[in-house]
C-alpha cells in the first residue's frame, strides 16, 4: 500500500511538473487499476460458491434450529443497532462541521451525475416492501449467477433448514448426502481462498496506485471539509462506539482484535467491497477464536446487510448536499434521512461504490435533485474505501459479540 501511494502521488506530481509524460501516468494508473481487478476478480470468484456452502455447512451444523434463531435474532439487533448509531454520529458531526455551508457549486459540479440512476422508489413504505421483495429469489440460481446476494443467502438458509428437517424428521439418507456435499465443498472453496489470499499485497498495491497515479491529492481539495467530515464520524464510530460494544460484550482487547484483522481490514479499505474482502474476514474472525457456525451465518449476512459506514455515509452526504443547495433540514426531515439511511445501506450490495448508487433513494426521500450526487462523485472513491473498512469492522465485531456469548 506505501508503495503504491509514493509511486502513484510521485508519478502525479512528476506528471504535472512535466517531468513526466502526462500519458505515463495515466498509463501507470491504469495498470495499477487492472492489477487491482484482477485480485478483486479473484475474490468475487470465490463470494457465491463460499458463502452458498458456508452458510448451508453453518445451519446444518448447528443441529438445532433454535440456535440458529438466537444466533439470527441477535445478530440482526446488533446490525441495525449499531447502523442506527453510525448514522446518528454521522448527523451530529455533519449537523457541527456544516462542510457544505457556503461550498460554490460552481466548483463541485463536475462529473456526469445522469448516469447513475434512471429508476428509484420515493417513498419509505415502498422502500420497505422492496427489500422484503428483493429477498425472495424467483430463480435461486438466477440470482446466484448475478451475484444478488440476498436472495442467495436467504434461499441457503432455508436449504440448509429444510436439509435439517428431511434428516432428522424424515430419516431421509439422500439428504445428508446434500450435507455432506455442501460441506465438502465448503472445504474446498476454504482451499481456495487460501490460494487467493497470498495475492492480497499485489492487488492492494495496483488499487493504490490507480487512486494516488490518478487523482493526486489534488482531487480532494475542493470536498476536502466534507470527506473529512465523513471520516471524523467514521472514526468516531470505529473507534469509540463499536469498540465499547465489544468490549462491554465479549471482554475482548479491541485493539488485539483490530490487530487480527489486518489483512482484512486493510483489503476492505483498498478493494472498497465487503463481499470481496469477505473470504479473509471470515478466515481472520474465525483465527481470532470466533466459532465457524457462528462466522457462517455472521459474516455473510452482515456483509450483505450491515453496512454501518455505509449507512453512516448516506446521511451525511444527504445532508452535505442539502447544504451545499442552502436548504435547511429539520428534525423531522433528517429523521426521514436517517431511516432511509438505514434501509439504502441494508439494500446496497457489498461492491464498489454501491453506497454512491442507492444514495439517489434517500435524496428522493427529502426531495433534493438526485443529480445533486455528481457533486460528491469525485471523491467516492475514497469515501467508498474509508466506509467499508468500517463495514468490515462492524461485520466482524459483530461475529465476535454474537459468538462471545454463545
Ligand atoms: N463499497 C461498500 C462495501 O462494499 C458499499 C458501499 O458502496 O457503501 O461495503
Amino acid at each position: 500500500m506505501g508503495l503504491g501511494a509514493v509511486l502513484g502521488l510521485g508519478l502525479n506530481w512528476a506528471g504535472g511538473q512535466g517531468m513526466v509524460d502526462a500519458d505515463i501516468v495515466s498509463m501507470a494508473a491504469l495498470i495499477g487499476k487492472e492489477i487491482g481487478d484482477l485480485f478483486l476478480r479473484l475474490l468475487q470468484m470465490l463470494v457465491v460458491p463460499l458463502i452458498v456452502s458456508s452458510l448451508i455447512t453453518g445451519v446444518t451444523g448447528m443441529g438445532d434450529l433454535r440456535t440458529l434463531g438466537s444466533i439470527g435474532g441477535r445478530a440482526i439487533a446488533f446490525y441495525l443497532t449499531t447502523s442506527f448509531l453510525a448514522i446518528v454520529t454521522g448527523i451530529v458531526v455533519v449537523n457541527i462541521i456544516r462542510p457544505g455551508e457556503g461550498a460554490e457549486l460552481a466548483l463541485l459540479e463536475e462529473g456526469a451525475g445522469g448516469v447513475l440512476l434512471a429508476e428509484t422508489p420515493s417513498s419509505i413504505g415502498v422502500v420497505l416492501w422492496e427489500q422484503l421483495e428483493s429477498l425472495i429469489p424467483k430463480n435461486p440460481l438466477a440470482a446466484a449467477t448475478e451475484g444478488d446476494m440476498l436472495p442467495v443467502i436467504f434461499f441457503s438458509l432455508l436449504i440448509g433448514v429444510f436439509i435439517g428437517l428431511a434428516e432428522h424428521r424424515e430419516g431421509s439418507k439422500d439428504a445428508s448426502v446434500v450435507r455432506r456435499f455442501f460441506s465438502g465443498l465448503f472445504d474446498v472453496m476454504m482451499q481456495m481462498t487460501l490460494f487467493v489470499v497470498k495475492f492480497a499485497p499485489i492487488g492492494v498495491f495496483g488499487f493504490t496506485l490507480y487512486a494516488a497515479a490518478g487523482k493526486g491529492p489534488a482531487a480532494f481539495q475542493v470536498l476536502g471539509w466534507y470527506v473529512l467530515t465523513v471520516f471524523i464520524a467514521l472514526l468516531i464510530h470505529a473507534t469509540v462506539t463499536l469498540p465499547t460494544i465489544l468490549k462491554l460484550a465479549t471482554g475482548r482487547s479491541p485493539i488485539q482484535y483490530a490487530k487480527r484483522l489486518t489483512t482484512a481490514l486493510v483489503t476492505a479499505f483498498s478493494t472498497a467491497s465487503s463481499n470481496g474482502t469477505l473470504p479473509l474476514t471470515m478466515q481472520e474472525v474465525e483465527g481470532a477464536g470466533v466459532k465457524p457456525e457462528v462466522t457462517s451465518f455472521v459474516l455473510p449476512l452482515g456483509a450483505t446487510i450491515n453496512m454501518d459506514g455505509t449507512a453512516l455515509y448516506e446521511a451525511v452526504a444527504v445532508l452535505f448536499i442539502a447544504q451545499v443547495y442552502g436548504v435547511d433540514l429539520n428534525l423531522a426531515q433528517q429523521a426521514i434521512i436517517a431511516l432511509t439511511a438505514l434501509l439504502a445501506s441494508i439494500g446496497a450490495a457489498g461492491i464498489p461504490h454501491a453506497g454512491m448508487v442507492m444514495m439517489v433513494v434517500v435524496l428522493n426521500a427529502v426531495g433534493l435533485p438526485t443529480s445533486a450526487v455528481a457533486l460528491i462523485l469525485a471523491v467516492d472513491r475514497i469515501l467508498d474505501m474509508l466506509r467499508t473498512t468500517v463495514n468490515v469492522w462492524s461485520d466482524s465485531v459483530a461475529a465476535a459479540v454474537v459468538g462471545g456469548r454463545e
